[in-house]
C-alpha cells in the first residue's frame, strides 16, 4: 500500500506503508511531532488509502466516492476529535470521547477501516484519557485510532504505552517555500514565511505577510526612536495586550511575534558577512555591522527565552529594546 500527499515525512510514511503492506498495522498509533508538519494529513492519507474503492498501484485514487468524502473529511467512517478552540487550555471533553467509542461498536459502514483521529491529544483531560484506555488497548476489529501529539511526555503514560509511535520531523524551509509557491504564493513571500515557520507548514500557511511586514516596520520605527523607557514601555504594553486571552497570556504568541525581528538581525548578519543570497527579507538597507547584527540577534532570542520562562513580558521587551539601541550605537562608533 502507498500513502500519497504527505510532504517531507518519508520515514513516517515508509513505516506506515510497510506495516500496512505486511498487514501489521497497529490498532492505535501516536503520531509524534510539532504541529503543522503533516501528522493529521498523514492520518487522513492513511485512511484514504485503506478505504479507496479503486486503488491505483496501491495508492488511493483520489477520485472515487470514498476518496472524495475522505478529502472533505466527510467520510462516514472517519471520526475526528479535537479541542474546541486553538487555545492551549482547550480540552477534549469526555462526552466527545465516549461518543467516538460508541461508534466503534458498529462495523465500519463502508466495509473498510474506520479511523478515529484525535488531534492535539495532549489536550485530552484526565477523564477523557481514562475513557479512551480500554478502546486503545483493544479496539473492536477494523478500527484504528491515531492520536497526534507534540510531545509524548504530555500524555498519560498509560495512553502512550498502548500506542505505536510514528515520529514526524519539522520540515525544511526550502520544502515549505516550495509548497507555498505551489499553492500560489510569490517566491519572496514564500521564503519569508518559510523562514518564520519553524519547520511547520501549518504555521507558514497561517502567517499573514502584510501583517508581518507592518509588525517589523513598527519595531524598526520604535527602535529608531528616541529610546525613552516610558515610550518603550507603552509600545511593549500594546504589543503584549494583543496576546491577552480569556485563558491568560499567550507567551508563545508574544515570543513568535519576535521571530521576525530576530530574522531581521539574522539577515543583517548574513549581508554584513557578504552572504546576501541567504537573506530572507527583501531589501538591503544599511544596517548594523556584523558584530552588531549578531548581538541584536542574540538579544532578541534571549528576550524570547525570558518571555517563555515566565518573565514579565513588558519588562523583557523594554530591556531588549534599550540593549538593542546600545548595541547599535556602540556598533556605529566602532564602524566610524
Ligand atoms: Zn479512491
Amino acid at each position: 500500500m502507498r500513502i500519497k500527499g504527505v510532504i517531507g515525512q518519508s520515514r513516517a510514511v515508509a513505516q506506515l506503508e510497510a506495516e500496512a503492506s505486511a498487514n501489521r498495522l497497529a490498532h492505535a498509533y501516536m503520531f509524534v511531532g510539532p504541529a503543522g508538519v503533516g501528522r493529521g494529513t498523514c492520518a487522513l492519507a492513511l485512511f484514504a488509502a485503506l478505504n479507496c474503492e479503486r486503488p491505483l498501484h496501491g495508492a488511493a485514487c483520489g477520485q472515487c466516492g470514498s476518496c472524495r468524502r475522505a478529502a472533505a473529511a466527510e467520510h462516514e467512517d472517519l471520526i475526528i476529535l479535537e479541542p474546541p478552540s486553538q487555545a492551549a487550555s482547550s480540552q477534549i471533553k469526555v462526552e466527545a470521547v465516549r461518543e467516538a467509542i460508541r461508534a466503534t461498536g458498529f462495523a465500519p459502514y463502508g466495509g473498510g477501516k474506520r479511523l478515529i483521529l484525535i488531534r492535539r491529544a495532549e489536550n485530552l483531560n484526565p477523564a477523557s484519557g481514562n475513557a479512551l484506555l480500554k478502546t486503545l488497548e483493544e479496539p473492536p476489529p477494523n478500527n484504528i485510532l491515531v492520536l497526534t501529539v507534540g510531545d509524548a511526555k504530555e500524555l498519560l503514560p498509560t495512553l502512550v504505552s498502548r500506542c505505536r509511535k510514528v515520529a514526524f520531523k519539522p520540515l525544511g524551509s526550502e520544502l515549505i517555500a516550495e509548497e507555498l509557491v505551489r499553492r500560489g504564493a510569490d517566491p519572496e513571500t514564500a521564503r519569508l514565511k518559510a523562514g518564520l515557520s519553524s519547520g511547520s507548514l501549518g504555521r507558514a500557511l497561517a502567517l499573514d505577510a502584510d501583517l508581518l511586514r507592518q509588525g517589523l516596520s513598527a519595531w524598526l520605527e520604535q527602535l529608531a526612536g528616541g529610546g525613552q523607557a516610558l515610550e518603550d514601555w507603552a509600545f511593549a504594553e500594546e504589543l503584549v495586550g494583543a496576546h491577552r486571552r480569556a485563558g491568560g497570556l499567550d507567551r508563545q504568541g508574544i515570543s513568535q511575534g519576535l521571530d521576525l525581528l530576530a530574522l531581521f538581525y539574522r539577515d543583517q548578519a548574513v549581508r554584513a558577512a557578504g552572504k546576501g543570497e541567504l537573506a530572507l527579507l527583501p531589501g538591503g538597507a544599511a544596517g548594523p555591522g556584523l558584530a552588531g547584527a549578531c548581538a541584536g540577534f542574540s538579544r532578541v532570542r534571549r528576550a524570547q527565552g525570558e518571555i517563555l520562562a515566565n518573565a514579565a513580558p513588558e519588562l523583557a521587551l523594554v530591556v531588549m529594546m534599550q540593549k538593542l539601541r546600545q548595541d547599535a550605537s556602540g556598533d556605529m562608533q566602532a564602524n566610524g
